[in-house]
Parts: C-alpha cells; sequence; structure tokens
C-alpha cells in the first residue's frame, strides 16, 4: 500500500464517504493517518460494581438473559429494553426509538456495552448504550475523532486499521536522536495514537510526534537561515531625498518610529541582507515606516515590494504609497488577485524588465510566473498572517533581498526567538500623539439591545459604526448571528433609517471597494462586516465598534479588531457580546475590557489559548503542526532545535553541494512519514 494513494481506494469508501472525509481534509492514506484524535476518553471497562461512577463512561461485558415487550411512552416514543448480567447484577439497557434494536443481540451471548450506568439498588440502568469495539475494551481510551455532517464515531479507527494492518511506517528521524531521547518509533507512535493501549503509552507517542513536528519546523527555519545570513547582500545608500521625504510627511515621526526608521537604514547599508521583525501594536504607524524603506530602496535603483494578507489592506496602503511617494517621482503598482488579466501582464514585464517600483500586493504577488529583475527588499504586513513558507516564496523572488516582516500581533520574545529565530526585532512601543484609549465593556447577548442603542446615539453625533460578526460553518447557522442575518433584523427595526451595508470575504473585490469606499465617504454609517476589517482598515471618523459572538475571537484579535476605531479625535468605544458562560470566557473577556496594552494582552492570550490557536498556525497547516504548540511544548523545542541545528553541521561538514544537501535533508524530514 501507497500512501499518497486517494483515500477512495481503500475497502468500503464509496464516492459518498470520499466527500464526507473530503470534507474533513482527508484526501490521502496520508491525510488518514494523520487525522488524530481531537482529544480522548478515558473509560474504565468490567470494574467492580461499587467502583462504577454513574457520570462517567464505562464498558462493560454484558450477558443477554432477556428481551422485555416494547413499551410506548404517551408522547409515542417507543422503548426496547434487554435485560442482561453484569457479574452479580442485573443491567436494564434501554433504547429510544430504535425498534430493530434487539436484532443485534442474542440470547446468552456477552457484547460490550458502552455507556453512563445508572445504580438503582443492587442493578444498573443504561440508557441508548453503544455496542463496543474489540479494540476500544481493550485500550480503556477510546479516541475522540472531529466529525463532519454524519460520520459515524467508527468510521476513521476502522478505516486507520484497515491501513495499519498492511502497513509498516518506516522511521525518519535518525536513530541516535530516538535513542538519545528516548523516542518511541514513528510506527509505533503513529498506531498508539489511533488505538491507544493505555495512558503512558499515548503520552510517548504524542511526545515523539511532537519531536518530530517540532524538528521538522526547525529544519524548516535553519533553511530560511541558511539562505538568508549569507554574505553579499545589496548595500543601499541613504539617498539625498530621505530628508525631503521627511519634511513631505503629514506629522511628525515619533520618537520609536523615528529609532525604528534608523535601525532598518542601517540595515540597508550593512552588506548583509536585512532581516527584521518590526512589532507595533494596532495603529502605531507601522505602514509610514514601511514606506520610507522602500523609498530608500527604489532610489537605489532597485525594485520594492509589500505584501498583505487582503485585498483590503492593499487597496489602502497602494493609495497612501501613491499619495506619498508620487510627488517624488516613484512608481507604485498594485497587484492583486483581482487585478485585470491586461493589469497582471503589464505589472509583471513590468518586474521582469527591472523597472524599479514598487509593487504592493497580495498573495498574487507569491505566484510563480511573478518574477522580479533586481528585488532589493520585501516587505510582508500582518506576518502572523502568512507563515514560514509563503515568506520564503517572497524571498526568493531576488536574490538576497532585504527583508522586513510587520505584526501587530506581539509575540512575547521567547516565543519570538523560536519562531523566527533568524530575525532582528524592533519594536515601535509608542502611539502617535492624541490617541484616545477605546473604552471597552462587555455586554451579554440579552444587553444587546443597548449596544446597538448607543449606535444610534453615536450616529446622531456624526460618527459611523463597525458590527463585526465572526466567520461561521455552514452547519452552524442557527445559533449565531451572521452578517446577513444580522443585517435583516437591525434594518428591520432600530436601523431601519440608517445606511447600513454588509461586507464579508465571498464578496467579488470590486464590490469590496466599493462599499469601503461608501464607508470612507460616510455615506454608510454602519458597516456590518466578518473579519476582513481586522487588518488596516482605518476610517477615522468611526467611533463604535461592536462585536457580536465576541467569546469566538481570540484576545489578539480582538486588540486588532477594536484597532480600527480610535482613529481620530473622537471619543472610542469597543462592545463586546457574547456569552460568558464558563470561566475561561469571563477572565478573556475582563482582559479585554481592562486592558488597552497589545502586548499584555496577547501574552495573555498565549497563555490561555496556545500558540498553534493563537496564530491560527494549526488550522493553517502551514507549519505541520498537529499536536505541537510552539509556546506550550517549549521545552520540546529547544531539543528538537539543537538537534536540526547539529543534523545541518554534519550535512556542512560533509559536503560540497551545501544547499542542495541541505534542502534535501529537510525535504526529507518535512513530512511526518516518508513516502517511497
Ligand atoms: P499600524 O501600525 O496599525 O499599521 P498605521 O500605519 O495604519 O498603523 O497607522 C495608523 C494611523 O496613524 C494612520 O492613519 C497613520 O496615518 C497615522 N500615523 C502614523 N504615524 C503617525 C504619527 N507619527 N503621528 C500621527 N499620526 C500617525
Ligand atoms: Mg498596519
Amino acid at each position: 500500500m501507497n500512501i499518497s494513494m486517494e483515500i477512495s481506494t481503500l475497502k468500503g469508501v464509496g464516492p459518498k464517504l470520499a466527500e464526507k472525509l473530503n470534507k474533513c481534509g482527508i484526501f490521502t492514506i496520508y491525510d488518514l493517518l494523520l487525522y488524530f484524535p481531537r482529544d480522548y476518553e478515558y473509560i474504565k471497562s468490567n470494574c467492580e460494581f461499587e467502583e462504577i461512577d454513574e457520570n462517567n463512561k464505562h464498558i462493560l461485558s454484558c450477558r443477554v438473559i432477556g428481551f422485555d415487550r416494547d413499551v410506548k411512552t404517551k408522547s409515542g416514543k417507543i422503548i426496547s429494553t434487554i435485560k442482561f448480567a453484569y457479574k452479580n447484577h442485573i443491567v436494564l439497557a434501554k433504547w429510544f426509538n430504535q425498534k430493530y434494536i434487539k436484532n443485534q443481540f442474542k440470547m446468552n451471548e456477552t457484547y460490550d456495552l458502552v455507556g453512563k450506568f445508572k445504580k438503582t439498588g443492587n442493578n444498573l440502568e443504561v440508557i441508548n448504550p453503544i455496542v463496543g469495539c474489540k479494540d476500544a475494551i481493550e485500550s480503556e481510551i477510546i479516541p475522540k475523532y472531529s466529525l463532519k455532517g454524519d460520520m459515524s464515531e467508527k468510521i476513521i479507527p476502522k478505516l486507520i486499521n484497515q491501513v495499519l494492518d498492511k502497513t509498516i511506517i518506516s522511521d525518519n528521524l535518525p536513530k541516535k536522536i530516538l535513542v538519545k531521547y528516548n523516542l518511541m518509533d514513528l510506527d509505533s507512535a503513529i498506531r498508539e495514537i489511533h488505538f491507544p493501549k493505555g495512558k503512558g503509552e499515548l503520552f510517548r507517542a504524542i511526545e515523539r510526534l511532537k519531536f518530530q513536528e517540532l524538528f521538522t519546523y526547525s529544519m524548516k527555519l535553519l533553511l530560511l537561515k541558511s539562505k538568508i545570513k549569507q554574505k553579499n547582500g545589496i548595500s543601499f545608500n541613504w539617498h539625498k531625498e530621505l530628508a525631503d521625504l521627511k519634511e513631505a510627511l503629514p506629522y511628525n515621526l515619533t520618537n520609536a518610529q523615528t529609532r525604528v526608521v534608523r535601525e532598518i537604514l542601517i540595515d540597508q547599508k550593512s552588506p548583509y541582507p536585512m532581516n527584521r521583525l518590526l512589532q507595533g501594536d494596532v495603529g502605531s504607524g507601522k505602514t509610514i515606516i514601511a514606506l520610507i524603506a522602500m523609498f530608500n530602496v527604489v532610489k537605489n535603483g532597485y525594485q520594492a515590494t509589500l505584501m498583505v494578507p487582503t485585498e483590503i489592506l492593499a487597496n489602502q496602503h497602494y493609495e497612501e504609497a501613491v499619495k506619498l511617494l508620487n510627488p517624488f517621482n516613484i512608481d507604485v503598482e498594485l497587484l492583486t488577485g483581482s487585478s485585470s488579466k491586461k493589469e497582471k501582464i503589464r505589472i509583471k514585464e513590468r518586474l521582469q524588465r527591472g523597472d524599479n517600483i514598487i509593487v504592493i500586493g497580495t498573495h498574487a504577488l507569491i505566484q510563480e510566473d511573478v518574477e522580479f529583475k533586481n528585488l532589493g527588499l520585501t516587505i510582508t504586513d500582518e506576518q502572523h498572517r502568512f507563515g514560514v513558507e509563503q515568506r520564503n516564496k517572497l524571498i526568493n523572488k531576488g536574490k538576497r533581498p532585504d527583508v522586513l516582516v510587520m505584526s501587530a500581533t506581539p509575540i512575547p520574545r521567547t516565543l519570538a526567538l523560536c519562531m523566527y529565530s533568524d530575525l532582528d526585532v524592533s519594536i515601535i512601543d509608542e502611539l502617535p500623539p492624541g490617541r484616545k484609549v477605546i473604552k471597552t465593556k462587555f455586554y451579554n447577548e440579552e444587553d444587546r439591545i443597548l449596544a446597538y442603542s448607543f449606535a444610534k446615539e453615536e450616529i446622531s453625533k456624526g460618527r459611523q459604526v463597525y458590527i463585526v460578526c465572526p466567520l461561521i460553518e455552514e452547519d452552524e447557522k442557527l445559533t449565531l448571528n451572521s452578517v446577513e442575518k444580522l443585517y435583516e433584523e437591525l434594518k428591520s427595526d432600530i436601523f431601519k433609517d440608517i445606511a447600513v451595508q454588509i461586507l464579508h470575504g465571498k464578496m467579488k473585490a470590486k464590490e469590496k471597494d466599493e462599499i469601503i469606499n461608501s464607508f470612507k465617504l460616510n455615506e454608510t454609517k454602519v458597516l456590518i462586516s466578518t473579519t476582513v476589517i481586522e487588518v488596516g482598515v482605518n476610517v477615522p471618523n468611526a467611533s463604535l465598534m461592536i462585536i457580536e459572538n465576541s467569546e469566538r475571537f481570540g484576545l489578539a484579535q480582538l486588540h486588532q479588531l477594536r484597532g480600527r476605531v480610535g482613529r481620530g479625535s473622537y471619543d472610542s468605544y469597543c462592545i463586546l457580546i457574547g456569552k460568558a458562560k464558563n470561566d475561561r470566557t469571563k477572565k478573556r473577556m475582563k482582559i479585554m475590557t481592562e486592558s488597552t496594552d497589545g502586548f499584555y494582552i496577547s501574552e495573555q492570550d498565549l497563555k490561555i489559548r496556545g500558540a498553534g490557536e493563537m496564530f491560527g498556525l494549526r488550522q493553517s497547516g502551514e507549519l505541520g503542526l498537529l499536536l505541537a504548540d510552539i509556546y506550550e511544548d517549549m521545552d520540546i523545542l529547544k531539543c528538537a532545535r539543537l538537534e536540526a541545528n547539529n543534523l545541518i553541521k554534519s550535512v556542512e561538514k560533509e559536503d560540497v553541494n551545501l544547499c542542495n544537501n541541505i534542502s534535501k535533508t529537510i525535504e526529507r524530514y518535512s513530512r511526518y512519514i516518508c513516502f517511497n
């Protein structure tokens, strides 16, 4: 069996099931093996009567001793009851509305029933028990998989079993490392994580796989470093017009901005490629720094590029760049997914030809057919939205260009060292003068109307309002406020006479632009939106942000969102609406209402959620971190990094054809399971 084969080649996987599996992101056998349980349920089996805990599930091997007649309840439900014997006790198992359940059982046979058993005197009662499979009984630990739609719990383990029956997974870590850290071999670890035999073994399996992920991750970072930290970068002079540009700015730079600009200019002048992370809270003024850095590069006769995660942001930066830089005879181009074909070709030709221009864009910039003749500087804005690989792609477009990455999600230093071990760090720790503190409040869902009345007040004062709803999955539609649903609700009532528009990611770029524009022009008073406005959008007249279902967002994200207001001279507010049912949510919301310090907030977020969730690393799959968390598993990461370093060093020692072999080595370790 080849693990790159499609899932439909497995026995029992027809088109329908294949489609469901695809929805879970399972396309190949490789994907299936790496579809790890999201959690485990620990179940005691066949314990003594006294040990049975009514609040926990158990597995009991019960023998059928009788079938009762079905009973119909008043409400029309049919109850089927089967009588079992367990040790010296009688077990009454009841099923609701499962008329044919009895056909599954034979008199005097023994079955493994899984469920919560209630004690009634000396006997037991269980409602809708599941008939367990043998594997589960032995392990007492039941893996829980994330399932989409109406998939049965058993399907995934069954398919995995089918694969593992015929395959032995070969190890891909050097033996030396396995021995040194007493790591489980890969084959056992994969088996154990899907079919755990016991807590201890499961723990070791998870540890081994985390090591694997973090080792791979370290290798990738090292590759990046080995590419960047070579000599022969470009040395850019400080162009004489920099002073004129400074004069032309509509405001004075803050001290922090001035310091960072200086750090960047020093990097630009040095013969080594710049490789710098710029961190600064929302609204601290990072864009202008990017523009100054690009200005100097273009004035030195090179190309510069700025990549951002959304088209809205690309447009906005583009406009700002044109306004500021055109008077200095600098050409700025915009390249996004929705640029016309003709436009794309024209810009690509300019880049290939070597025109020294600035190009601002989205992922469209890292498409294969975009070639730069003399790229001098690449900047990525909102870095946390891009993975290492995307960063790599952009850098590879040039010959050792300078690299600047900017992020508004401040990363605690310890973590930054691991995530971006190859970067120097600049920090803007000061907001431009005159910024208002954004007063933040949390309202329970029942009090939503208060938030909306307040919105009306703000609008009557001439201000504008953002309302943000979380992105929702299809099967959740009922319980959450989606953009459309909320629009209907508000428009038919409280906002009847107010200009409201909606905005979400699925709209065409042109449509989005028009909506944003009309909001910028103050024609639209209320913008109901998904998180597409999270980064960058700048409308100083907006003074209130309402966030629905706020418990669904990460703190760093909430902070980023609320940074959309308070950009003008008006008092500004953020109202978080949500359900604060549990302590965790209460704690999270309290942090938001009490602090406006992005660094503090993101550190707290990290503690509560872990890095994987916080930076969306897990969802994106970009880093291949399925189990490991860069923050929580820092200890493992340190070891993995050490070993990755050593391995690369040994390759370096042995080989002349260095880069190629390092790439190959990394390729080899960058998959959980090797393809033969
Ligand atoms: P972010 O760091 O979140 O990307 P921006 O670059 O979008 O922040 O800047 C936010 C706003 O602050 C913009 O309207 C920008 O023009 C303004 N701004 C930036 N620097 C200064 C400054 N030194 N003084 C006054 N306003 C500034
Ligand atoms: Mg920004």
